[in-house]
């Protein structure tokens, strides 16, 4: 089960060290992608209207010319002069001339018989100029004009110059539209006069309708706007672009978190192997530290500490193993195999010191699994064990879920087996939590009775928790006791028992069968 839950959860990291990282790039890369096409857009966009602005401009320097009166009449050989020159003058200007009715009279061009047909016109803008986008002059080279008219005057545009600055991007749409009207002036490619409607009052807008990407830009001075549109395909192509060199470049974190992640799941499998394989060939042994009654300086107990000598002959120290097995879901096994070892040396233990109790470590798990309550009852079915000769410990974090493990603590106790709480004030339970539960002995961790009676902050500690067990009625028990000093302090206090290399080093059992019988007795 836990190892189904390890490789879904390796394979769901796997996938999302790739994933993310991939999308993230190909979002980046969409955005990249779109920001440029925007800003290459708009800036088209500004250089279209800025050559539009141009011919308006030049096209009332032509109007205001021709207004004024020099002493010659409208289209004699002088005004004719005048407009030639004029033409020259203005650059983006093809033809200058005199209109009449529909007909452009005369003209930089000269003087045609009857004039020049120019077709009525198509719009009038909001500053009165009479609009027409296409318009032959009859030069006999096919070319459409786009002719501006203003009171009798007129300039004809070549309508490619608003365009020609971008002859290589023939894959953009562009032009120059009448605002008012929304016709085109002069454009090529797609055009939509709905993409007018964005612009609102701004004199600029962005868009995107399904098919294309819009810049537009609005004329501070004339009724015209530019548009410059990028088609969908050519978004794509640099959208793709973008992504080849974004994509690899997100695989490698991506690829790195999944070989990293890989190596884990590895080397934890290979963990929980090897502990299960050592579980196998039993290389696991329990030690037992005595426990001494300060005030006699008798052991009346022993704490059972797992030990580990592999096959290399290393000893390994629990507090690795224990939370490695904790990792890997092997409590179960350790305990049960703890408790097979105490079954066996225990009576041997008790029959060497009549009415000691001998403490066993539970982990966490063990507290919320009913397990535990049958492992133990089956403990004391074994001849020469009684309840009182066997305690257990609990850390504070075993009661994380406080309701669960004080089921299976009542349980315990029920089979008239004492119940210490481990390592208290280390862990992140709530006091509340601890004195809702019956519990015999609380066990100062070694933390605490090293800063004893000290300046530090932790060295008020040890009192507040001694103060705490006894309001509870619970016997106490010093851990890590390392000097006279501290037993003392302890003792001082009316700490009942004490634990540490002061007194005596966790032995293997055939060693603490050597100890002097005198130095026993029971608790
Ligand atoms: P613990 O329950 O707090 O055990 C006390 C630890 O303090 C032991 O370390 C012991 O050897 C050490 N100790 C004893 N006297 C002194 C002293 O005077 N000074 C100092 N500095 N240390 C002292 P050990 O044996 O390495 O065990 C470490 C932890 O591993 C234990 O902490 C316990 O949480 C866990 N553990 C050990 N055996 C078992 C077991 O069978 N089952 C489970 N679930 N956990 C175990
Ligand atoms: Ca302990
Ligand atoms: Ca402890």
């Amino acid at each position: 089960m836990r190892k189904k839950v390890t490789t879904t959860l390796v394979l769901v990291a796997g996938l999302l060290g790739v994933a993310v990282p991939v999308l993230a790039a190909l979002y980046l890369a969409h955005r990249q992608s779109m920001d440029a096409e925007v800003r290459l857009a708009m800036t088209m966009a500004e250089e279209v209207l800025r050559r539009a602005d141009d011919v308006g401009d030049q096209a009332i320097t032509a109007y205001r010319s021709l207004a004024e009166v020099d002493g010659f009449g409208p289209c004699s050989d002088a005004d004719i002069e005048r407009m030639r020159r004029l033409e020259l003058q203005l650059s983006s200007i093809e033809v200058v001339g005199r209109v009449d009715g529909d007909r452009l009279i005369c003209s930089s061009m000269g003087l045609p018989p009857g004039g020049i047909p120019l077709g009525p016109p198509l719009w009038t803008s909001s500053l009165d100029s009479r609009i027409r986008p296409a318009v032959d002059l009859g030069l006999g080279d096919g070319n459409q004009f786009l002719v501006l008219q203003k009171a009798n005057f007129a300039v004809a545009v070549n309508p490619q110059v608003l365009l020609d600055s971008f002859e290589d991007r023939q894959d953009f749409s562009m032009g120059i539209v009448g605002y008012t009207s929304r016709k085109l002036m002069s454009g090529r490619g797609a055009f939509n006069e709905l993409w007018l409607n964005r612009l609102g009052n701004e004199h600029s807008a962005v868009l995107f309708d399904g098919n294309h990407l819009v810049a537009l830009r609005k004329s501070n001075t004339y009724d015209v706007a530019a548009f410059v549109a990028v088609p969908v395909a050519l978004l794509r192509s640099r959208l793709y672009s973008f992504a080849k060199v974004l994509v690899p470049i997100s695989l490698i974190p991506g690829a790195l978190l999944c070989f990293g992640i890989f190596r884990l799941a590895r080397h934890r499998a290979s963990l929980a192997s090897q502990l299960r394989a050592a579980l196998k060939r039993r290389e696991f042994s329990l030690h037992y530290q005595p426990i001494m009654e300060l005030a006699s300086g008798r052991i009346v107990g022993f704490e059972a500490l797992m030990r580990w000598r592999n096959r290399e002959g290393t000893r390994l120290r629990p507090d690795l193993f224990i939370p490695a097995a904790e990792d890997c879901g092997l409590i179960p096994q350790f305990t049960e195999y703890a408790l097979e070892c105490a079954t066996r040396e225990i009576p041997r233990l008790i029959a060497f010191c009549p009415g000691v109790f001998v403490s066993i470590n539970l982990a966490s798990s063990d507290l919320h699994s009913e397990r535990t309550i049958d492992l133990l009852r089956n403990l004391l079915q074994t001849p020469g064990i009684k309840p009182e000769n066997i305690v257990v410990e609990a850390t504070e974090h075993s009661f994380l879920d406080p309701q669960r493990a004080g089921l299976i603590v009542a349980g315990i106790r029920a089979l008239g087996i004492r119940v210490a709480i481990d390592d208290f004030g280390t862990g992140y339970c709530g006091l509340s939590h601890l004195t809702n539960l019956e519990t015999d002995f609380l066990k100062i961790d070694k933390v605490f009775v090293e800063a004893a009676g000290t300046e530090s902050a932790t060295g008020q500690v040890a009192l507040h928790i001694i103060r705490i067990a006894k309001t509870l009625g619970l016997k106490i028990i010093g851990e890590g006791v390392e000097n006279e000093g501290q037993a003392a302090f302890l003792r001082e206090h009316g700490v009942e028992f004490g634990q540490g290399w002061w007194f005596h080093a966790a032995m293997p059992l055939e060693k603490i069968l050597k100890l002097p019988s005198g130095n026993s007795g029971a608790g």
